[in-house]
């Protein structure tokens, strides 16, 4: 069963099917922008879909970032909405050949997959728990599904597509950008704030449903590289020195109870060791540091150094190279000097009787990067779930509710966003 309200649900369902089996998973190896041609492949098609719908100012740019704009209903200065969502996927699962499997109306109970014997289980997923009767959909237990972020894809195309259809909606402009490469940390980088030329941003990438995301993680990362002496082993006394002994040594010295991803939530920060490779001359891994505060990022890369320090004493001639790269910062300053950015978005659910909540993200988004340019943009939520997983599902209700909270919000803002 659909959910019964004026969101042409089935509409939205075949679209979400339609941009998931393009498989558009982010390669972070590449030097291309985008990089991975099917994220062109997505774009072609929501551009094509989007002037079909009569908007003629639409178009998908050199760098593959596609633009549109619904034109206001009213008259006046009414300030630009900009919503966002990413094309891309995330590489840390299988994106390619997503077969998705629709259950209609979820009875409740783990939900075992077609393939690999993989299970959905309410234990380990307790929004599942909320979500009897809804439409969800899955995969078949071999890839990610893309919910994130093609649930925020398809409600900003059935956004425009309804609004299109429904001229009496209330709204000011209403400015529509898809953005590439987000999973990899590349998602604004070809934004141009003065094209968008919006006065305020929602990125359509959150779980569940009901929540504004307001603040996100600062982030860095350190790239470790540990520079030793190869030899051969069996002359290697007193002259073999292992850089992947050395590298091993010093994120074993990292600690695993405490200011790891495996032990914290909420509010509370990281370091995060996430790829390793080399050999006895090199060896190199990457690691994220993560935190709501920025400045505890150097407390961060100081314990790295320090534990770099004691490998090298214990491991004659062996050295470390420690390279830190920025990636993002949370968004939380920026919002506060606009509050009502948020408040809008909040306004706006408790205004369709839903719950809400304001909520911090243990990642960043393409709305952390525009907030920290100048274009304030919290993340909403649109019904994605266990992201980044081949267990990842999606909830089509609510993704439908995303698009009625995109609407109510449309109508707060030419109600009382005017300057
Ligand atoms: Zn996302």
């Amino acid at each position: 069963m659909l959910n019964q309200t004026d969101i042409d649900a089935q509409r939205l369902l075949d679209r979400f099917l339609r941009y998931v089996q393009v498989g558009t998973a982010a390669d972070p190896n590449s030097e291309n922008y985008p990089s991975s041609a099917g994220q062109l492949q997505l774009g072609r098609m929501l551009a094509s879909e989007l002037k079909e719908m009569g908007i003629e100012e639409t178009h998908q740019d050199d760098h593959g970032l596609v633009w549109a704009t619904v034109p206001a209903t009213v008259p006046g200065s009414v300030p630009t909405i900009l919503f966002n969502a990413h094309l891309d996927t995330s590489p840390e699962a299988p994106g390619e050949q997503v077969r998705p499997q629709v259950i209609q109306a979820y009875p409740g109970g783990d939900i075992p997959l077609a393939k690999e014997s993989r299970v959905i289980r309410v234990a380990d997923c307790p929004a599942l728990e909320e979500l009897a009767g809804h439409c969800l959909v899955t995969t078949d237990g071999t890839t990610l599904l893309g919910g994130d972020d093609k649930a925020g894809v398809a409600a900003i195309m059935e956004l425009a597509q309804h609004l299109i259809e429904n001229p009496r909606l209330p709204h000011g402009p209403v400015r529509i950008l898809f953005t590439c490469d987000e999973e990899i940390g590349r998602g604004a980088q070809h934004m141009d704030l003065a094209k968008a030329a919006a006065s305020a941003g929602y990125t359509l990438d959150g779980s569940g449903h009901g929540e504004v995301e307001n603040e996100n993680f600062s982030a860095d990362q350190l790239t470790v590289r540990a520079i030793g002496y190869n030899i051969h082993p069996s002359i290697g006394k007193g002259r073999l020195i292992n850089a992947t002994r050395g590298l091993a040594l010093l994120l074993s010295k990292l600690p695993i109870d405490s200011l790891s991803p495996e032990s914290t939530d909420g509010k509370d920060g990281f370091m995060h060791p996430y790829t390793i490779g080399g050999g006895v001359g090199n060896a190199e891994a990457k690691i994220l540091l993560r935190d709501f505060e920025t400045h505890r990022l150097d407390d961060y890369a100081n314990l790295v150094q320090t534990a770099a320090d004691e490998v090298c004493q214990q491991m004659d001639g062996l050295k470390f190279e420690i390279e830190r790269t920025r990636q993002y910062r949370n968004m939380a300053d920026s919002l506060r000097r606009q509050p009502h950015v948020v408040n809008f978005a909040t306004e706006a659910l408790q205004q369709l009787n839903r719950d809400w909540k304001l909520g911090a993200i243990r990642g960043g988004t393409d709305g952390a990067m525009f907030s920290e340019m100048g274009l304030p943009t919290p993340n909403l939520s649109v019904g994605q779930h266990n992201i980044h997983s081949v267990l990842e599902f999606a909830s089509l209700d609510e993704i439908v509710w995303a698009v009625e909270h995109a609407i109510k919000l449309l109508e707060l803002w030419q109600a009382h966003g005017r300057s």
